[in-house]
């Protein structure tokens, strides 16, 4: 009906402003690029992204403490059990299946061929505060994501600078995350429910921006929970059970990004890694994707477990610090992704267990 069309508009309206503002960013961006702003320019340029960095953090806690709260309290204690053991599967098994594409394409593509002392040294962390404030978030997004984007153009290093190595490892680590992405994770949901898992990740598309704006895959979830329930119409049951977990510990791009990384630097020090070390880089780059936390190049940090397991150099995490703001982004979207997907598999598998609570609880059940 027109009303029907009317709301599909209406909803899709904040997906195509999103897309807008990344774009819009990206130009305003290069364009200011040549004016080389002062460091305190920049800060008050970025200041309406980090606005909205700060507003989507400041839910993040209250949010996932309500949620895993109400999301066991709708379930009996057995249905729950099942539905985390489910998640917990579900998670391992991306997870590992990032690592193993991570290490293929590191090992297939040899990003690091040649030595590292052609690759430039530089690190930065940037940290700002901004104010208060408090805005209807959702409309308010596609403004953050433009000055986010565009600020962190402005800023970063010169191109030039990236040689012929970091270049390779940029293309390595976009095309790991895309298999895992575009191939696996589709093809996964798709063999477990039978349904078109491209219609889903439509629906999703406001939280994936968001993510890639942010990089922090926390700061996303308000968005993500609201695209899989009113968009996905996924069992608010199971994203409160599901997501606030995911956001935490699932992080397959991450997951990913850290085994490709290691092997990178091994490559770049001609270090011959056996077949022992890189079964510890698989285990340890899991491990260190489970304790990295949702928030910007966390995956950065917990790398140090990964590194030291085998006994590459810490240090040389200098070298790839220069395109992780832009990697960051790409393996936070997949993150958002995978816990997503996740949550959709979860709901199919544990539908009879949410249908008999519905039952019990005396609730109609109504076949959608
Ligand atoms: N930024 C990522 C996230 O929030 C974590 C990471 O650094 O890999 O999902």
């Amino acid at each position: 009906t027109k009303e029907d069309v009317k709301s599909y508009l209406f909803r899709n309206a904040f997906v195509l402003l999103t897309v807008t503002a990344v774009i819009v960013g990206t130009i305003l961006g290069f364009t200011l690029r040549p004016y080389r702003m002062s460091y305190r320019e920049v800060k008050y340029f970025s200041f309406p992204g980090e606005l909205l960095m700060r507003m989507l953090q400041m839910l993040v806690l209250p949010l996932i403490i309500s949620s895993l709260v109400t999301g066991m309290a709708a379930l009996d204690s057995k249905a729950s059990g099942k539905m985390g053991m489910r998640a917990v599967v579900y998670y391992m098994t991306t997870t590992i299946i990032a690592v193993v594409i991570g290490i293929i394409i590191v090992i297939i593509i040899h990003p690091g061929k040649g030595t590292k002392e052609n690759m430039h040294r530089e690190g930065k962390i940037v940290r700002v505060t901004a104010a208060d404030a408090f805005l209807d978030l959702i409309r308010y997004a596609p403004v953050g994501i433009l000055f986010l984007i565009a600020g962190k153009i402005v800023e970063m290093e010169d191109m030039g600078v990236i040689g012929g190595q970091l270049a390779m490892y940029t293309v390595t680590v976009i095309v790991g995350l895309l298999i895992h992405a575009v191939i696996v994770l589709p093809l996964l949901y798709f063999l477990v429910t039978r349904k078109n898992p491209w219609v889903f990740i439509g629906g999703l598309l406001q939280a994936l921006i968001t993510a890639l704006g942010t990089s922090s895959s926390s700061a996303t979830l308000p968005i993500t929970f609201k695209c899989l329930e009113e968009n996905n119409g996924v069992d608010k049951r199971v994203t409160r059970f599901v997501l606030p977990v995911g956001a935490t510990i699932n992080m397959d791009g991450t997951a990913l990004y850290e085994a490709l990384a290691a092997i990178f630097i091994a490559q770049v020090n001609n270090f011959e890694l056996n077949f022992g070390q890189i079964i510890t880089i698989s285990i340890t780059a899991t491990a260190a994707s489970i304790g990295a936390a949702g928030i910007p190049q966390a995956g950065l940090v917990t790398m140090v477990i990964v590194l030291t397991s085998v006994g590459l150099p810490t240090d040389d995490i200098t070298l790839i610090i220069a395109v992780d703001w832009f990697l960051d982004r790409l393996r936070t979207t997949t993150n958002v992704l995978g816990d997503s997907l996740g949550a959709g598999i979860v709901e199919h598998l544990s539908r009879h267990e949410l249908k008999n609570r519905d039952v019990e609880m005396g609730n109609s059940v109504i076949e959608e």
